[in-house]
């Protein structure tokens, strides 16, 4: 006979961005019924507690921030992290240092709020860890991949190479894009890859971006040089994938010339400070967010265009309404894992995903191209926006996320 399981309330398969703040939402000082909660991942636990540069940074909209700090996170972070108090977005025309502005947003359209804060992954994941492995009320289990999932009617059992079986009233799929436990529970994606791939890295420069971030969009898709600490700025290079390719496969010499000839002159002389990463693109969602015993957050739920680094900001909206729907579910009295109790969070999250997705895809359409037509119609659209200082406004509060019924987390209220 087998081992019988370790219980737990929650398990969450993955320890990514999402699912470490999905065991910090869950258990960490912004609840005041933690819930029991183990949180499994393959990773090399020496890694995993220990994060290596992975070439991101997120750029944490206003609403996330808030969030980050209801889960006790900000403080730690609050000196890694850069304010973005200008974002400026450039059509494909001209050389590098003149390109006309299409669109500029400023801290005068959203008073008092800075609509987002760039910080790279390498610290958001250690500040989640430390506040994850801090909790008494979470196992970390690094170095275990899933390798079976056992949907019961009572609890959802993960079977892990040499550890044995740990089962949960609930399991919480936090296991990215290629989600096994989506598969294992035969819920299906819709969706494309993009014929593009993002290659970031960091570079330093001789001036001072002054927290002014760019996005130009080029035909191959958008170039974006993006403000951290000090002289500092992470850049998201969209090309297409063949070229991208190409561009890896460059000694650095080379590399830094294709790369010069986009990023100009404005802050001088710059360099790489980094190696490159390169990440294929695609829009995917899940057909369901949840099913009985099983809910999916993060990349496991939906993958949109890194256009408008919306993805990880996604993933702390399922993340706030998930613990917000569970917290009341035991408040309650009832059963956490029951489809009837998850429904409430498939319903809260899925509108605002595929709206998310739908218009990060289309203005990937429409800008990375280099058609005429459509580049007079997105230049009048564009114009539009930029001197009509209402909509600017609207626009600025949907991008920090402070627009919509918000979960009590996004508000940086305790559960
Ligand atoms: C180029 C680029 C730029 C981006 N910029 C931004 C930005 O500016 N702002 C923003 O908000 N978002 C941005 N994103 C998106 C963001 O980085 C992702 O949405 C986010 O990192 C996904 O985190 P995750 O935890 O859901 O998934 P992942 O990071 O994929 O984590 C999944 C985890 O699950 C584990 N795992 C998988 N399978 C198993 C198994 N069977 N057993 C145990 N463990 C398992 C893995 O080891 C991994 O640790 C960007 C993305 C790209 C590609």
């Amino acid at each position: 006979m087998s081992e019988p399981a370790q219980k737990f309330e929650v398990v969450i398969a993955g320890g990514g961005l999402n699912g470490l703040a999905m065991a910090a939402a869950l258990a960490g000082p912004a609840v005041r019924m933690p819930f029991n909660v183990c949180i499994v991942d393959g990773a090399d636990p020496k890694t995993f507690s220990k994060p290596q540069f992975d070439g991101r940074a997120s750029a944490i909209t206003a609403s996330s921030r808030k969030m980050l700090e209801a889960l006790g996170v900000w403080p730690a972070l609050a000196d890694h992290a850069e304010a973005m108090r200008e974002i400026v977005i450039t059509d494909s025309r001209g050389a590098a240092d003149r390109r006309p502005a299409l669109l500029h947003f400023g801290e005068q359209h959203s008073p008092g709020t800075v609509s987002a804060h760039m910080v790279e992954n390498s610290y958001l994941y250690s500040v989640l860890y430390d506040v994850v492995a801090r909790s008494p009320h979470v196992e970390v289990m690094a170095g275990h991949t899933i390798d079976a999932y056992d949907f019961g009617k009572a609890s959802t059992t993960v079977s892990l190479a040499r550890v044995g079986r740990v089962a949960g009233e609930l399991l919480i799929a936090a296991d990215g894009r290629n989600s096994a436990a989506r598969a294992a529970a035969g819920v299906e994606t819709m969706g494309w890859s993009y014929p593009q791939a993002g290659i970031t890295f960091t570079v330093e420069h001789d001036g001072d971006h002054e927290g002014r971030a760019e996005e130009h969009f080029l035909p191959a898709g958008p170039f974006a040089i993006l403000p951290l600490t000090g002289r500092r700025s992470s850049i998201v290079w969209t090309e297409q994938s063949v070229f991208a390719g190409e561009l890896m496969e460059m000694d650095d010499d080379a590399f830094q010339a294709e790369f010069e000839q986009r990023f100009g002159t404005r802050l001088g002389a710059v360099r790489l400070v980094s190696k490159r990463f390169c990440y294929p693109l695609s829009l995917q969602i899940a057909k369901q967010f949840a099913g009985d015993r099983l809910a999916l957050i993060g990349d496991a739920a939906h993958v949109v265009h890194p256009i408008a680094g919306l993805g990880f900001n996604l993933g702390l909206r399922d993340i706030a309404a998930l613990a917000e729907v569970v917290s009341d579910a035991a408040r309650l009295g009832l059963d956490i894992g029951t489809v009837d109790v998850l429904e409430r969070y498939q319903t809260w999250r899925r509108l605002d995903t595929v709206m998310v997705a739908a218009a990060t895809d289309g203005i990937n359409r429409l800008f990375s191209n280099d058609n005429s037509a459509l580049r007079s119609i997105r230049d009048m659209g564009l114009g539009i926006v930029d001197r009509a200082g209402g909509l600017k406004t609207v626009f600025m509060r949907e991008a920090a996320g402070l627009s919509g019924q918000l979960p009590k987390l996004l508000s940086g209220e305790a559960l």
